[in-house]
């Protein structure tokens, strides 16, 4: 049981009662495993058929091109990307329902850190025709950790870096070291986050508030899953801001 006590007091602050509340936890936990359980059943479930339509609709748009109709093959295109928009939601899905149930699984490997920042920003220019995404890459060291995983924070930090900077078009993206980390930093021209609500970004479910929230979509869980990745590898992440000037992601690993 959950006991909460609070006391009531008349004007003059004196405590004339004390409410006594109680609560079963029990029920409390069971309700929230079965809802976690329910979300990993279920974000699995919705993964296979959208894979299967994804993998049809590649091939259709290959085929389609090679008739020569480009109208219809890019309409089969926008198909694709909002696939990819879809699979990206679920796999957030699936990531909570892993990291609540401590299943998320690290793969740790040697690997080059700036080659794959490269990559990665060379990925998401193809996708951003708007924005330029300039990278200054003097990290110069291997990381030993899971590089799909690392990838994936990389990925989020550049995808929200352009999602909320729609006036900009410039991003930039940094990496550098220090006696015993590797630090990477991408930096953004757009609406940036109020001082007050910095702390909230890394959590769960946390979203811009009121008119944003239909501008910008999403579902308030790429940075919470960020910062649980970057914390199972030892490292560290933050950001910096000023409301309206854009913001800076970082996170650093040990070397
Ligand atoms: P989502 O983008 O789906 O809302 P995230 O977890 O990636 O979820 O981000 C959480 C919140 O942090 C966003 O809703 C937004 O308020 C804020 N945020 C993230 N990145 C930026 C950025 N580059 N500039 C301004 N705000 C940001």
């Amino acid at each position: 049981f959950n006991f909460t006590y609070k006391p009531l007091r008349n004007v003059d602050g004196k405590v004339y009662a004390i409410l006594h509340a109680a609560m079963d936890v029990t029920k409390q936990v069971q309700l929230q495993q079965q809802k976690d359980e329910f979300l990993g059943i279920a974000s699995h479930e919705l993964k296979t058929p959208v894979t299967s339509i994804k993998a049809y609709a590649q091939v259709l748009e290959r085929m389609i091109r090679n008739d020569g109709d480009e109208k219809k093959a890019s309409m089969v295109h926008k198909m694709d990307v909002q696939l990819n928009r879809l699979t990206g939601l679920i796999g957030d899905l699936l990531d909570v329902t892993k990291i609540q149930s401590g299943k998320m699984t690290f793969n740790p490997v040697n690997f080059d850190f700036d080659l794959a920042v490269a990559e990665i920003a060379e990925e998401m220019q193809h996708i951003s025709a708007r924005h330029h995404i300039h990278t200054d890459l003097q990290g110069h060291a291997n990381v030993y950790a899971d590089k799909e995983r690392i990838g994936q924070v990389i990925t989020n930090f550049l995808s929200n870096a352009i999602k909320y900077s729609a006036d900009a078009d410039q991003v930039d993206v940094k990496t550098y070291t220090t006696d015993n980390e590797i630090i990477l930093s991408v930096k953004d021209f757009g609406i940036g986050i109020s001082k007050e609500l910095q702390h909230l970004v890394f959590d769960q479910f946390y979203r811009v508030g009121g008119q944003l929230q239909h501008t910008y979509p999403g579902l308030g869980l790429g940075l919470y899953i960020s910062s649980e990745i970057i914390k199972s590898e030892g490292g560290r992440i933050w950001v910096e801001s000023e409301e309206g000037q854009g913001a800076t992601f970082y996170f650093a690993l040990k070397r």
